[in-house]
């Protein structure tokens, strides 16, 4: 293969190519030198290799969203210059429209810049420093099914583990609490249920180390279980199993296990990986099993922080207080929190006048992992939102009076979340190579033929990937879900309710429901048919022989040329072949018939081309092509 050739491949110029390939201590002479077919591979790989670090270290820093005029700026190049690439593109924007960060990223990357959101005061503040790391508390949070024993669980643990005297009866709602035993300490938070979890997490708050799942040893894996065990996986928390209700007369913890392993779940007692503990949350029978389980697991899990750093943590609560103002429920995650620290919270702001502790004492500082209730924030945050201690009023003022600047910016710009339709649209630049969807059907039995059906679709470069299924109606849950895995619904013969459909329109997740299930399987081949990477078809469409070359102010290098087949039209693709050589490909940027910009030349007639290459000489030959992109077919 040649030079040249390799370089047509790899849309570079010959001449850019010979000199990177000097880098990568492979010499070649010229664009004729010739590389065999592993060498060229080779090539390939490593040009590819260089230019995607060449652009990830060519690094600028902006705010988003950001304008197309600022983006320009940024970008060294003319607002102007930049819209028309763009309409090339077939994107049309005006210059004062705001860009999220995967459109403008998306836009840098095609100018060899790889865009990045400024760091923030607040992230020179959050900087950790590994070498003072140590341990801290696990992080546990309950989940399972409806009426399984969540809160009777959490609340005998709750009443043997922490003597009631100490509070004088008075137990604090905090969202939270700890208990301690002999071999550690471990967190709970006291508000089960995957929702909160998941609606926590789309804060981007993750902060539950480990879930256990509580399924009741009667009744058995429910829906409402596969579904929590679905939001701990796509969360990538590791889970342990409590099966509990074991006193009961028709427990069975075998039935239990048999439908965990049919989830994906496989008991270690059966050969799998997944630890589960026999208990009842009202004879108390495995409780101290299952707490040294979280002990060892949080063990191997190696939970470290740093307690030497301004303090972070998370709201898992708040409220209004009539008589002492706004409370909120933190979670330390680093550092130690005290009384008479400056935070910032959200969009709020304040100095901690106060903390209790999950007894309803008074405390003076809160290490990591450990949950407290703090006055002095001037406003109610929302849970999963950060706290952060700052070092004076000065920094807290600005950085939340900023936060609520970008909020109402950001207002602007709704997230975007994938829908059906746009992957059948995406153009070939965006790499997608997953599809994920959240199925819903009416009963099990469809449900399993229409997943039997989905995984069927062949197809080795897009993969299909199930969040979760589950029957019955598109719930919330399945909304918050997608929205934090960016999955797709799709029901089969389900309903919606309108305030969930009211939720995914306010969040922007898709939600698609199908009577038929042949319209069902049709429209996510499709989807993933615009996952693949269309074809390109080329058709001559006219060659010019050049006969001079120019230097015009304004548009810089043209070619006085005369059409010797077909027509020459502007904007279409166009490669500039000498000696029989193709050394460069591009576009027709500037026809001209004299001093006139025109659309189109036809055969015998001379024009004036610009194909946006400065080494062109007389005797170079330009073609030019009409291009079509042919979406691939999965079959
Ligand atoms: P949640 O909806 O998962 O929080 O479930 P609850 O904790 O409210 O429990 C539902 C019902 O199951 C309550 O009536 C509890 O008294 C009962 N229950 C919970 N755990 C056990 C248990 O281990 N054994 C027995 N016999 N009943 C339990």
């Amino acid at each position: 293969m040649r030079i040249h050739e390799l370089a047509k491949e790899l849309k570079v110029d010959s001449k850019e190519l010979i000199k990177k390939l000097k880098k990568l201590n492979f010499p070649v002479k010229n664009h004729m030198s010739s590389v065999d077919e592993e060498t060229a591979e080779i090539i390939k790989h490593e040009i590819q290799d260089l230019n995607k670090k060449e652009i990830e270290s060519n690094v600028v820093e902006v705010n988003f969203p950001i304008t197309i005029k600022d983006l320009a700026v940024r970008l060294e190049k003319k607002s102007s210059e930049l819209l028309s690439d763009l309409v090339r593109q077939g994107k049309f924007f005006n210059i004062n429209q705001n860009l999220d960060e995967k459109t403008a990223s998306d836009i840098a990357y095609n100018y060899k810049v790889n865009l990045r959101q400024k760091p923030t005061m607040e992230e020179e503040i959050l900087k950790r420093d590994p070498s003072k790391l140590k341990k801290r508390a696990p992080i546990v949070t309950l989940m399972g099914h409806i009426d399984h024993g969540k809160t009777s669980v959490l609340d005998y643990i709750r009443k043997s583990k922490i003597v009631e005297k100490e509070t004088g009866g008075i137990t604090q709602h905090t969202g939270a609490y700890q208990v301690s035993l002999d071999k550690g300490v471990i967190t709970f938070l006291d508000t089960p249920g995957h929702e909160t979890f998941t609606a926590m997490r789309s804060r981007g708050a993750n902060i539950t180390d480990i879930v256990i799942i509580v399924v009741a040893a009667d009744e058995g894996v429910k829906p409402q279980t596969i579904e929590a065990i679905d939001h701990a996986k796509a969360a990538k928390v590791p889970m342990i199993v409590a099966i509990n209700k074991i006193d009961r007369p028709n427990a069975n913890a075998d039935m239990v296990k048999q439908q965990l392993s049919k989830a994906g779940l496989v008991a270690e007692d059966w050969g799998g990986d997944t630890t589960t503990a026999n208990v009842s949350a009202k004879t108390g029978q495995g409780i101290d099993e299952l707490l040294e389980l979280v002990i060892l697991h949080s063990d191997l899990m190696e939970l470290k922080a740093d307690y030497e750093r301004p303090a972070i943590g998370v709201v898992v609560e708040s409220r209004l207080s009539k008589g002492r103002g706004a409370l909120a429920s933190i979670i330390v995650r680093e550092g130690v929190l005290k009384v008479g620290d400056w935070c910032v919270c959200g969009l709020h702001w304040g100095r901690i006048k106060a903390m209790h502790d999950d007894r309803g004492g008074n405390c003076l500082q809160a290490p990591p992992s450990f949950p407290v209730e703090i006055l002095g924030l001037n406003g109610v945050t929302n849970p999963g939102e950060q706290l952060m201690v700052v070092p004076d009023e000065k920094t807290a003022r600005e950085i939340a009076e900023k936060r609520r600047q970008e909020d109402k910016k950001r207002k602007l710009v709704p997230r975007v979340h994938l829908k059906l339709e746009d992957l059948n649209k995406k153009d070939s630049e965006v790499e997608i190579k997953q599809l994920k969807v959240i199925l819903k059907a009416d009963v099990g039995g469809t449900l399993e033929a229409v997943e039997g059906a989905l995984q069927k679709i062949p197809s080795k470069e897009v993969e299909l990937i199930i969040t979760h299924k589950g029957i019955g109606a598109v719930n919330s849950s399945d909304i918050l879900l997608a929205e934090v895995t960016d999955s797709v619904i799709v029901g089969f013969k389900v309903t919606i309710d309108s305030h969930v459909r009211d939720l995914a329109k306010q969040k922007g997740i898709e939600v698609r429901s199908y009577q038929i299930v042949y319209e069902l399987i049709d429209d996510v081949i499709a989807a993933l048919e615009g996952l693949l990477t269309p074809q390109v078809k080329r058709t001559f469409a006219g060659r010019a022989r050049v006969k001079a070359v120019f230097k015009l102010t304004k548009v810089g290098i043209v070619a006085g040329c005369i059409v010797e087949k077909g027509k020459i039209n502007r904007g279409l693709a166009a490669s500039l072949t000498r000696d029989k050589d193709v050394i460069f490909s591009g576009k027709i940027q500037t026809l001209k018939r004299f001093k006139d910009d025109v659309k189109e030349v036809s055969e015998g007639l001379e024009c004036g081309i610009s194909v946006g290459y400065d080494g062109i000489k007389e005797g170079d030959i330009i073609d030019t092509y009409h291009e079509e992109t042919i979406a691939r077919k999965l079959k």
